[in-house]
């Protein structure tokens, strides 16, 4: 198979400084892609600010002959960014949204300051930088976009409910973008990384580290962003040499009457197909349940 490639396209990568982000600078500038490297340059629990860390990932893909750009701003005005990119290179093909930070600590421990941090950085970010660049993509009925989730946002871990919060919501934030985006050829999808970085050192032991590099996520986000790619909407965990789709599963599920007949008790003389995943149904839209009522004669059919 010929080598994927990005000659011409202009990829927006955020956080892209370090870790993850600076993985993607460097692969897709090997590519052919000119790069704009967004990175604000503060800690990992989102501290301070400066502009080394863009600046060194621009250096070094510039010496090995690519074309990048930096740019220090905060994802919150992904406007910013995305101008960078228009200035820079005259359009954007590819977004990027991977910047994050963490405020790990117990719910009952938690203030205000840590839930809105982590609220502004991951959602009010992806949102902000999605936002300005989806004219463009419109326009040119081109784009992809990758947005980073985590397996704590789909699982939940403990000391993380705030990161949890706002990483499921890259999920529903990328299945209703690829619903809107899809007769415009914009592609979104969401990924649940694990990599090595400053982020996962605070929270993972170093010999598990090290089987854990950040190149081996860059492929799979490479084959979701390329024009050759058809797939949106969808959710892959990949880390470590593991790549896999994941998605939302229904189980066989009860219908009961909706009338006073349909009480607590009723529910638990049920209970046994309410979770019953012996054969799984895979929903996919908001349609599918409704479509399932109908079926059930409790809603009237749209049929003719
Ligand atoms: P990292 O700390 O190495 O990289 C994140 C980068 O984002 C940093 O360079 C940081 O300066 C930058 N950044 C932070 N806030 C920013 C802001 N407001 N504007 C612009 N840049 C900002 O961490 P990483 O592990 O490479 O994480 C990358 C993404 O992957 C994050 O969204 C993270 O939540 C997610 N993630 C990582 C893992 C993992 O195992 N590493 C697991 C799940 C999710």
């Amino acid at each position: 198979m010929s080598e994927l490639r990005y000659d011409g396209q202009v990829v927006v990568v955020t956080g892209a400084g370090g870790g993850l982000g600076k993985a993607y600078a460097l692969f897709f500038a090997s590519r052919g892609a000119s790069v704009v490297v967004n990175d604000l340059g503060g800690s990992f629990k989102g501290e301070g600010q400066g502009t080394k860390a863009a600046d060194l990932v621009v250096d070094e893909i510039k010496k090995a002959g690519g074309k990048a750009v930096a740019n220090y701003d905060s994802v919150e005005h992904g406007d910013r960014i995305i101008q960078t990119a228009i200035d820079a290179f005259g359009r954007i093909d590819v977004l990027l949204n991977n910047a994050g930070i963490l405020r790990d600590i117990s719910f009952k421990n938690m203030k205000d300051d840590d839930w809105d941090l982590i609220m502004k950085v991951h959602v009010q970010g992806a949102y902000k930088c999605a936002r300005a660049a989806w004219p463009h993509f419109r326009k040119q009925k081109y784009g992809r976009v990758i947005n980073t989730a985590s397996a704590a946002g789909l699982f939940g871990s403990f000391g993380q409910c705030n990161y949890s919060a706002a990483k499921l919501a890259q999920v529903g934030f990328t299945e209703t973008l690829a619903k809107e985006g899809q007769k415009y050829n914009i592609l979104c999808n969401v990924i649940a990384p694990i990599a090595a970085s400053r982020m996962t050192a605070t929270v993972m032991p170093p010999d598990v580290l090290e089987n854990l590099k950040p190149d081996w996520v860059v492929p799979l986000v490479a084959v979701l962003v390329h024009k050759s790619n058809v797939e949106t909407g969808r959710i892959y965990e990949v880390g470590g040499g593991h790549v896999a789709k994941l998605r939302w599963q229904r189980a066989k599920g009860a219908l009961l009457k909706a009338d006073d007949s349909m009480t607590p008790g009723a529910i638990l003389a049920k209970w046994n197909d309410v979770v019953d995943f012996s054969q799984p149904e895979y929903p996919n839209g908001v349609a599918d349940m409704v479509a399932k009522l109908e079926e059930a004669g409790k809603l009237p059919s749209n049929e003719p």
